[in-house]
């Protein structure tokens, strides 16, 4: 009992930690040019949360919520699995968190639950602004498909990446999470990701740890509002990471990539068939998270739950829209390509 009793109490004070405390050491010294995650590479995945286990703890998160926290589905995936989402808050501003839409992109999908669970069952003075504020839609697992079969794209003979089908909408994923995106008519949007090289920092010998992606479209496809909005995100999110002590913070490559679930958010449509969703998301950019040659799991979790918490609080209390924005044009890139040769985004 006495160590049960314990091991919970340092459970509570990891995440306590984990959300708003001190910074991990130093990345180790590193070689640039890899590792590289090869297809076909085992992966140990027995760490990491299966679909079936996914479901369980969204199950769980919303049953211990006490009504904060909703589970539902979208629609179906290719091989019928049920497209859950979870919602907590009821603020007027909607703000959509997705992960894993590419399905070999680990942690992202832990790290959602992880926002989920504190979001609905804190009663800090944060999280209750936050579901004041803030409708907050997770998307733990968006290609559940891909997750389980650990592969990128959709596991259907053409292997549609579900990130460039938001023009086609061919998968059935796209249609389910664009009908629900136009439902919702999220403000901001923020979409998790990994790279699969470990690059370094151009300019540095620093392992390249974080990569923010403040545009996924050329900024002349967006209202001057938009672009302004993406910054205002990306830089808070910059902070954040940095405040982590992780250095190694990288701008992603300049890609203009029309199809993207997040260019599709900022253009406004069309939908399928052509429809006008009559609306556009303010705010929508993306994190990239070093995803190879880790030390620790965790760590690499937390770059996707600091930032996105603190991008969460700004745009709860307002701050995120007074935020300067300025420093992206600073930032520096990171030092060679992905593996497979072009952007992961
Ligand atoms: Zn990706």
């Amino acid at each position: 009992m006495r160590g049960r009793g314990l091991a919970a109490v340092v459970m509570g004070l990891g995440l306590a930690v984990a959300l708003a405390g001190p910074a991990p050491a130093d990345p180790p010294a590193h070689e640039p040019g890899g590792p590289c995650l090869e297809p076909g590479q085992q992966v140990s995945l027995s760490s990491l949360p299966s679909y079936e286990q996914v479901v369980r703890q969204l199950r769980s998160i919303e049953s211990s919520s006490r009504g904060a926290v909703e589970v539902a589905s979208a629609g179906q995936s290719g091989e019928g699995r049920q497209l859950y989402y979870a919602t907590v808050g009821d603020g007027p501003d909607v703000f959509w968190l997705q992960s894993r839409i590419h399905g070999n992109e680990l942690h992202s999908t832990e790290a959602a639950l992880q926002v989920l669970r504190y979001l609905g069952s804190s009663g800090s003075p944060e999280a209750q602004r936050i579901r004041d504020e803030l409708t907050v839609v997770v998307i733990p697992m968006y290609n559940p498909d891909g997750a389980t079969a650990n592969i990128r794209q959709s596991t259907t003979p053409n292997r549609i990446d579900l990130n460039r089908d938001w023009e086609n909408f061919a998968q059935p994923e796209s249609r389910a999470f664009y009908a629900l995106w136009e439902q919702l008519r999220p403000r901001l949007a923020l979409d998790l990701h990994h790279f699969g090289q470990a690059s370094r920092v151009v300019g540095s010998d620093e392992l390249n740890n974080f990569q923010i992606g403040a545009r996924s479209i050329d900024p002349s496809r967006m209202t001057a509002e938009q672009w302004l909005t993406n910054r205002q995100m990306a830089m808070i999110s910059v902070d954040a990471v940095s405040q982590m002590g992780v250095a190694g913070v990288a701008r992603y490559p300049l890609i203009d990539i029309t199809n993207a679930v997040l260019s599709r958010m900022l253009l406004g449509g069309p939908g399928p068939g052509g429809s006008d969703p009559g609306f556009m998301t303010q705010g929508a950019i993306f994190y990239e998270v070093r995803s190879v040659g880790q030390k620790s799991n965790g760590q690499l979790e937390q770059l996707f739950v600091r930032p996105s918490m603190a991008v969460l609080n700004a745009a709860a209390d307002g701050s995120l829209y007074g935020h300067p924005g300025t420093g992206w044009d600073a930032l520096p890139f990171g030092q060679g390509v992905p593996c497979g040769g072009g952007p992961d985004f």
